[in-house]
């Protein structure tokens, strides 16, 4: 029996000659077990397609579902988020990371309003050119919401088409994605675009899972080159071993005897880049001058350890009072002082979320 060309960097298995190709496969499996109550399913317009691609990026299906219910509440169009602050934006964000795919949702929203007459573009080809969307996006877009065959490759079909022809090597790594980007184009049907999508990050997020693979249950077991060489527990390959960097720094939890609390925002670029978040610097001395704070008269609180996709953090807080009129903490436009009802709604860091409900009464459920 030929090598399959999707399979053509293994040796050749025994291909079963009474079964359906991969995709027919596929699709039957889905019809029968697929997810179809997806809140972006219904309706499944380009808009909020869009939005749930862009969550799901580094993020599962059950994190995501609350967070695009209040986001699609808030703005359910183009327009709606289009003409939103980075402050609104980022506040319904809070808690879900990565915020710079956040920031450009807004600034692809802005584009659509101006360029596109307040629509998400047709064509992959458009689609890739906004901020924050790449190729697999543009295609789950494309495929999902106008019902077109478009590859597309998330962590969970990465996974899937890995182990399916036991393609070896970092899937990060630009040959092997291009190898498995190949491959996904080879395997795709010519209809049922939406349906195939859906099927393939459905299998991967469902079936095919990273650590226990229901294999048994695979409507491709029969010739899933993995699972055929019992070697499935090596595919993937994982990613080589991140250099994590450790940083330690100082945080102030600063309030008035209101409750007010004294927030900065953080740069547009970078960690936490356009969040509110509490006054910070590796140097206790600095931060206490920047604000005119006797460091006498706080109190410090436990540590918090916080981890980042390659940081590792430690902050070191500390608590104390102070009356914004009376002191040198004069705001400038990124610091302010925010009342017990205003910073919840904020976009803020998780560990500021966290330090800010443990210790103000205000925070406090
Ligand atoms: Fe994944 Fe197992 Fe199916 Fe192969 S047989 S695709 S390893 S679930």
């Amino acid at each position: 029996m030929p090598k399959p060309e999707y399979c053509s960097n293994i040796p050749v298995l025994k291909q079963p000659a009474d079964k359906p190709s991969f995709s027919v496969r596929l699709l039957e499996w889905w019809d029968e077990h697929g997810r179809k109550d997806l809140p972006w399913q219904h309706p499944r317009s380009a808009y909020r397609v869009w939005v749930a691609e862009i969550m799901l990026q580094q993020t599962q299906v059950k994190t995501v579902i609350p967070y695009f219910e209040r986001f699609i509440d808030h703005f359910p169009d183009v327009q709606s988020l289009a003409v939103a602050t980075s402050d609104e934006v980022l506040a319904l964000w809070s808690g879900l990371g990565y915020y710079a795919r956040a920031r450009n949702l807004l600034k692809t929203a802005k584009i659509c309003l101006r360029d596109h007459a307040a629509q998400l573009p047709q064509t992959p080809e458009e689609l890739v050119a906004l901020p924050g969307i790449g190729e697999s996006t543009a295609n789950a877009i494309y495929s999902q919401a106008y019902n077109q065959p478009a590859v597309i490759l998330d962590g969970n079909v990465k996974r899937v088409l890995a182990r399916y022809c036991a393609i070896e090597g970092w899937p990060g790594k630009s040959s092997i994605h291009q190898q498995l980007w190949k491959t996904a184009k080879q395997l795709l049907p010519s209809g049922r675009g939406a349906d195939y999508s859906q099927a393939i990050m459905d299998i991967g997020a469902t079936v095919c899972s990273r650590t226990k693979p229901a294999c048994s249950q695979c409507p491709v077991n029969d010739d899933c080159q993995a699972f055929c060489t019992n070697s499935v527990q090596h595919f993937p390959t994982p990613r080589p071993a991140l250099k994590i960097h450790k940083k330690s720094f100082h945080m102030l939890i600063l309030t008035d005897h209101k409750g007010m609390v004294l927030l900065e925002r953080r740069p547009p670029v970078g960690i936490w880049g356009g969040l509110w978040s509490l006054p910070a610097d590796d140097n206790e001395q600095l931060l206490h001058q920047r604000l005119g704070i006797n460091g006498d008269t706080l109190q410090s609180l436990p540590s918090l350890q916080h981890q980042l996709t390659h940081i590792h953090m430690t902050i070191m807080p500390s608590i104390g009072h102070t009356e914004p009129a009376s002191t040198s903490v004069e705001c400038t436009s990124d610091q302010r002082w925010f009342k017990a009802q205003q910073w919840p709604t904020l976009g803020l860091p998780k560990p500021v979320r966290q330090l800010l409900e443990t210790y103000l009464e205000s925070g406090r459920k």
